[in-house]
């Protein structure tokens, strides 16, 4: 039998998906704070109240280490480096600050021309499969920051902590100020 973690705060924060609605649409701040969170949200939205318990645990014990009982279960390609943060974990902090800025976005020419440039890039490297409920998550925050755009394209760069296909349609000012420390022909130097 599962049991969360509580100490542990889940990639992405306390969160629930519920039909693909994140609740709370930022993060909670316990799992107690979210299993009231989605037992409210289904009330206000005349949804059967369930199990709310067990559906929450069972949602935060995907990602790995959330649980006892689970470790052993997870597939995890990714594990942490001393006291840095994982990659994964990097590119789903960036993810979620971007969501809650809510920026505009543009798949044009500039899009295409920047993502070239990250795939012969040797700082980008692929996150998807790195963890299975991350990469899922971070899926799922992406598709939202690039409203619905679906891609194949799974690099990140190393170098920014970002995903290099969504990096690629926002704005350069709300992207990182350094540009001391990517290769030469990095486009992020092009301030
Ligand atoms: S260093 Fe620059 S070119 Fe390389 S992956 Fe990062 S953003 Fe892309």
């Amino acid at each position: 039998m599962s049991r969360v973690i509580e100490a542990i705060v889940p990639p992405g924060g306390w969160h629930y998906m519920q039909d693909g609605v994140r609740i709370p649409p930022e993060r909670a701040d316990s799992f107690d704070d979210l299993l009231k969170k989605v037992l409210q949200f289904r009330i206000n939205n005349r949804i059967p109240v369930g199990d709310v318990f067990n559906d929450v645990q069972s949602f935060v014990c995907k990602f790995p280490n959330q649980c006892h009982g689970t470790f052993n279960g997870v597939i995890h390609n990714d594990p942490p480096q001393g006291n840095k943060p994982r990659f994964i974990d990097r590119l789903i902090q960036w993810a979620d600050e971007l969501r809650t800025k809510g920026v505009n976005v543009d798949d044009g020419q500039k899009r295409q021309d920047r993502i070239n440039v990250c795939k012969g890039c040797p700082r980008a490297k692929s996150w998807d499969g790195l963890c299975p409920a991350c990469s899922s998550h971070l899926h799922e925050v992406l598709t939202l920051i690039k409203k619905g755009r679906l891609t194949d394209i799974t690099l990140g760069c190393e170098v920014y902590g970002f995903d290099c296909d969504t990096a690629a349609m926002v704005h350069r000012s709300i992207l990182p100020n350094d540009t001391t420390t990517p290769p030469d022909n990095c486009w992020m130097r092009q301030v």
